[in-house]
């Protein structure tokens, strides 16, 4: 359930301030960019190590890289069997491949154990705090890469915080200044209503790649200035507002 006037297990300063954004925000980020429906996008299994692969690098290089990984092994069990330094090969163009090759069969290992086959599509019987914590154990899985294979893979509710969510949401003022990553999650997951994890997602990713930029937010023209600590703060300092 969205809880937009408590936060019993959050100690976040303003809180219903920030929450009363939610609406605006949504409402004005549906006018332009519309609502996207959910659509699978890659299996469980598949989006973990695609995540897991994505970790300090862009798109394109995380994509090349576990394109590579699928054509030279076509299955997990392959992936799994292979000695470590063809992994370690296949995914240099990840980078940081040393730790991310030993980090992925060490997944594939533990799965395979634990489930008896490399395949993790029960995920989707437990709730959403279930499928979290049994991710979360991983070495190198954090509540970033758990929420992506949730939200993206199985259509469940939990909302992920990249790096765009985390820099937009701290200048529209869902989250407060210096948050960590990891602690936004639960604050996004407080203000955004459950049904709407996946589309809010999405059109805030959309806003920070084409608008909101890391360097020069170009707010002049953002849908979303009259709702924007950063943007009324710059316009409060400049005087422009008029007060
Ligand atoms: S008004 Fe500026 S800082 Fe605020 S969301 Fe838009 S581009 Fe980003």
């Amino acid at each position: 359930m969205t809880n937009m006037t408590e936060t019993p297990d959050l100690d976040i300063p303003d809180f219903a301030r920030r929450a009363a954004k939610y609406a605006p925000v949504s409402a004005a980020l549906r006018a332009v960019y519309g609502y996207p429906g959910w659509r699978p996008w890659l299996a469980p299994l598949d989006e973990l190590i695609a995540c897991i692969l994505s970790q300090s690098t862009n798109d394109r290089n995380s994509s090349r890289a576990f394109d590579a990984l699928k054509e030279r092994f076509p299955t997990w069990e392959e992936a799994l069997a292979a000695p470590v330094e063809e992994i370690i090969e296949t995914i240099k163009p990840a980078g940081l491949s040393n730790q991310k090759g030993p980090r992925i069969q060490a997944v594939l290992h533990r799965i395979r154990e634990e489930r008896g086959e490399l395949n993790i599509d029960f995920l989707g019987d437990l709730t959403a705090d279930e499928a979290k914590a049994w991710l979360v154990r991983f070495d190198g899985v954090g509540p970033k890469t758990a929420a992506i294979v949730l939200c993206f893979a199985l259509n469940m509710p939990a909302f992920p915080v990249d790096t765009h969510i985390h820099r937009v949401g701290q200048r529209i003022g869902f989250l407060p200044e210096g948050i960590s990553a990891d602690k936004a999650h639960p604050v996004m997951e407080a203000i955004v209503p459950p049904d709407d994890y996946y589309a809010f997602h999405l059109n805030l990713i959309r806003l920070g790649r084409e608008i909101c930029h890391a360097r020069k937010p170009d707010c002049p023209h953002c849908m979303l200035n009259a709702e924007c600590d950063y943007f009324q703060g710059l316009t409060r300092e400049s005087g422009a507002d008029g007060d």
